[in-house]
């Protein structure tokens, strides 16, 4: 396994495995890598004859008030769960080396971000878009690897790679859990083990609405303010949203009339944010 932090050893690397006729597949990250992340470079590489995987921790998608200082960092660990998934290269960047001066190109983004954290976190998706952006042109792969635990990011993606004819297929992955539920995030870190415990309550709640829907019930603000409520019954526990919403355009829906998607936000005592998601497909 290579790690290059130069965006010139990258293209070097890539040119040389592109001259050999190889694939390539591309994760990108912002390390802390945990099985998550590590079920998209094991599929990648089922799918790529090399697989490379980002790790930058990108200052343009925090918010002033985030967790950009504090995010967790652990290269060696990161090698590790790199490896052991089959990824050929780790490009880890410093910031300088991203952003050598001061950037005033963007990508910007609208209707798919017009909701859930597109709205609580101003900026976030363009940042993201940018920085993507940046890392295919660099990375130039055959195909991307973005999980179904930020499900609108998957969504604004896979639309700007159509917007933007992108040279890549973009491949969404389902969410890895912990054996209790719990979607697994580098952000989960920041939790002690009684906030791990009470955190469950955000895949319980996910799973009851589901069971409610099966049941009949399909009004979204019935559906909405049991959810809400069962969330609040950890003590630890504040909602930033709970949403049903339209799969394919993340417009808040009325009635689970289609496809929908349950997604949420919420934060444990104050400091930790989690997202967390499930489809709901219409059989
Ligand atoms: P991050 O390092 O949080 O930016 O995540 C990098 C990629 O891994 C994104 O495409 C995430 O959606 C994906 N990812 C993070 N956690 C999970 C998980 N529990 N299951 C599946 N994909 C994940």
């Amino acid at each position: 396994m290579i790690l290059v932090k130069s965006i010139k050893e990258l293209r070097t690397q890539v040119e040389l495995w592109k001259n050999e006729g190889k694939s390539i597949g591309f994760v990108p990250t912002m390390g802390y890598l945990h099985e998550g992340h590590g079920s998209l470079i094991s599929k990648a590489k089922s799918q790529n004859d090399k697989v490379i995987v980002s790790i930058f921790v990108n200052p343009t998608q925090f918010g002033p008030n985030e967790d950009l200082d504090k995010y967790p960092r652990d290269l060696e660990n990161d090698k590790k769960v790199v490896s052991s998934n089959g990824g050929d290269l780790i490009f880890a960047p410093e910031v300088k080396e991203m952003y050598p001066s001061e950037i005033y190109t963007f990508v910007n983004t609208s209707v798919l971000d017009n909701n859930l954290c597109g709205i609580k976190r101003p900026g976030h998706f363009r940042g993201v878009c940018t920085v993507v952006s940046k890392l295919f042109n660099i990375v130039k792969p055959h195909r991307a690897y973005f999980g179904k635990k930020d499900y609108q990011q998957l969504a604004i993606i896979r639309k700007m790679v159509e917007d933007l004819n992108f040279d890549v297929e973009i491949i969404g992955c389902e969410i890895i859990r912990s054996d209790k539920g719990l979607a697994l995030s580098s952000r989960n870190s920041y939790l002690t083990d009684i906030e791990k415990e009470e955190s469950l309550v955000l895949n319980r709640t996910l799973n009851m609405l589901k069971e409610k829907i099966k049941s009949g019930i399909t009004n979204v603000n019935e559906l909405v303010k049991i959810g809400e409520e069962n969330i609040l019954t950890e003590k630890s526990t504040k909602v930033d949203y709970l949403k049903i919403v339209d799969i394919n355009t993340m417009e808040d829906v009325v009635e689970v009339d289609r496809n929908v998607l349950i997604a949420l936000a919420v934060y444990i005592n104050e400091k930790v944010r989690l997202i967390d998601n499930i489809e709901i497909i219409k059989e």
